[in-house]
């Protein structure tokens, strides 16, 4: 296993930068998610560190190899990258066992085989290792997929939204066998995905992705608790933006004062407030507008003084009814505009 770094990483699709002066670090043995929106440039930072595709400035290296340059692109079968996309693309025509095997050309044929069912029994499938591709559900497909990424006990494993083709309730099981499969297996993981949810649960490490740039890479407990901006915040959960200026260490909004002990008197701020870090109490200063379930919370948007916000609570809120709110601290954030 090695670690995979990326170091001022540019890459141009005619005079568009897909990346623009990326670096990220995905730590050997551990697991690095990509979050980012549609078009955030997930995808390309796979295919470089993949060797699928040549990069325009910067570098690539897995452990102390220097795979990608402006001048030089070692090639993907030369990287010991293993990968496991969204379609997984299994050889139809093989069975379970034999897609697994596949990667194992350089071992004997007892070798390789008895390799082959070792990694599928560690995903749960060692009974179906005769069974075709078609004849196995997605998820099961997905998992002979990660045996067959793992198998070769490649220096790094690329995960491109691997589990958005699944149910819910599969997807989140799936995601987490997966990745005990992968942290058993001490595994360099990079892990794409755009739900803010599998990336705070999955990942020793976050790299949140904006229109080719990185906002933030942090572990998720810190990218969550001390978001780098307005936008790295929003990527983890929903916010209530307001736009203001700080008076004496406090931007005050209709619904109360937002510390802002960092930046100077007068200064333009945005501050973000987490729906989930908004309570309701007992109280008259706002109005209940809206309660919609969400999971064990209800989504409710509270108004005051014309601003509606959203807050994620645990208990049943009453619409029309009237409420305070408080705001922990710790899910509210000023930033200088
Ligand atoms: P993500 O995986 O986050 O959805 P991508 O890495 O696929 O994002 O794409 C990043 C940007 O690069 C997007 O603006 C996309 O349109 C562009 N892009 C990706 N691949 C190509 C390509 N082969 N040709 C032209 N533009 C591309």
């Amino acid at each position: 296993m090695s670690t995979v770094t990326l170091s001022n990483v540019r890459r141009l699709y005619g005079a568009t930068a897909a990346l623009d002066d990326v670096s990220l670090t995905a730590p050997e043995g551990r697991v690095l998610a990509l979050l980012g929106p549609s078009g955030s440039g997930k995808s390309t930072i796979m295919r470089l560190i993949a060797g699928l595709e040549p990069l325009d400035a910067g570098e690539v290296r897995i452990g102390d190899d220097l795979v990608s340059t402006p001048h030089r692109t070692i090639p993907a079968e030369a990287r010991r990258i293993g990968m496991v996309f969204q379609d997984y693309a299994l050889f139809p025509h093989l069975s379970a066992g034999a897609n697994v095997a596949f990667g194992l050309d350089k071992l004997g044929r007892a070798e390789r085989d008895a390799r082959a069912l070792a990694w599928l029994d560690r995903v749960g499938l060692k009974h179906r290792a005769h069974a075709f591709p078609h004849e196995l559900s997605g998820g099961e497909q997905q998992r002979v997929a990660l045996a067959r990424a793992l198998a070769p006990a490649p220096r790094a494993v690329l995960l491109d939204e691997p589990f958005s083709g699944l149910d819910p309730v599969l997807r989140a099981e799936l995601r987490d066998a997966t990745l005990a499969t992968l942290a058993e297996a001490r595994t360099t993981t990079l892990f794409v995905t755009h739900d803010a949810e599998d990336a705070l649960q999955a990942a020793d490490r976050l790299a949140i992705l904006k229109a080719g740039h990185v906002l933030q890479e942090a572990p998720p407990r810190e990218a969550y608790d001390k978001p780098a901006s307005l936008d790295a915040a929003a990527a983890l959960g929903p916010i209530n933006r307001f736009d203001g200026r700080v008076e004496n260490g406090v931007v005050a909004t209709p619904f109360g004062a937002i510390a802002a002990p960092h930046l100077a008197q007068g200064v333009e701020a945005s501050v973000a407030v987490r729906a989930e870090a908004i309570a309701l109490r007992p109280g008259h200063a706002v109005r209940v507008r809206d309660v919609r379930p969400h999971g064990a919370h209800d989504l409710v948007r509270v108004e005051a003084q014309g601003l509606v916000w959203r807050a994620l609570v645990p208990a049943r809120a009453t619409l029309g009814e009237r409420v305070d709110i408080e705001i922990a601290p710790t899910g509210a954030f000023a930033f200088a505009r």
